[in-house]
């Protein structure tokens, strides 16, 4: 392993995940989309100074696809070597790393399904009207 690549895995763990941030990842209460944010464990912690410990306070937002702008909102407590000891959240819940990627293929899927139902709606408002128009069109006018 050379120096360059070793010092590579002193940053980022195994999985991928450099050390340095903490994912939060949840899920909205309102539409079922999943919101993920970073934790910077260098710059967004506060400290403790009576019990050396830190929290961070993040509000997370979707990205709006769905008109959905609720707000999440989560504490995460750690203790003096920034192992997590508690979290609390409002407009969501929290899911584990390992359910997230089926979080996010449930909303997605629900996402495209609401999509085809708004489009076969308007056509089949389309049609209606269009089967309307026809129905009014004055007889004599037919050849
Ligand atoms: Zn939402």
């Amino acid at each position: 392993m050379s120096f360059i690549e070793r010092l590579k895995n002193m940053f980022i763990a195994p999985n991928g995940i450099d050390k340095r941030s903490y994912w939060v990842h949840t899920r909205c209460k309102r539409c079922g989309e999943v919101v993920s944010g970073r934790v910077d464990m260098l710059n967004d912690l506060s400290k403790d100074f009576e019990t050396g410990q830190y929290t961070v306070h993040k509000v997370l937002v979707g990205d709006g696809r769905n008109r959905c702008f609720q707000r999440i909102e989560v504490t995460l407590y750690f203790d003096k070597n920034k192992k997590l000891i508690e979290r609390s959240i409002t407009g969501g819940e929290f899911l584990e790393p390992d359910e997230v990627a089926e979080a996010r293929a449930a909303y997605e899927q629900a996402m495209a399904e609401a999509k085809a139902r708004a489009e076969a709606e308007r056509k089949a408002r389309e049609a209606a009207l269009h089967s309307q128009q026809t129905e009014t069109t004055d007889p004599s006018s037919n050849s």
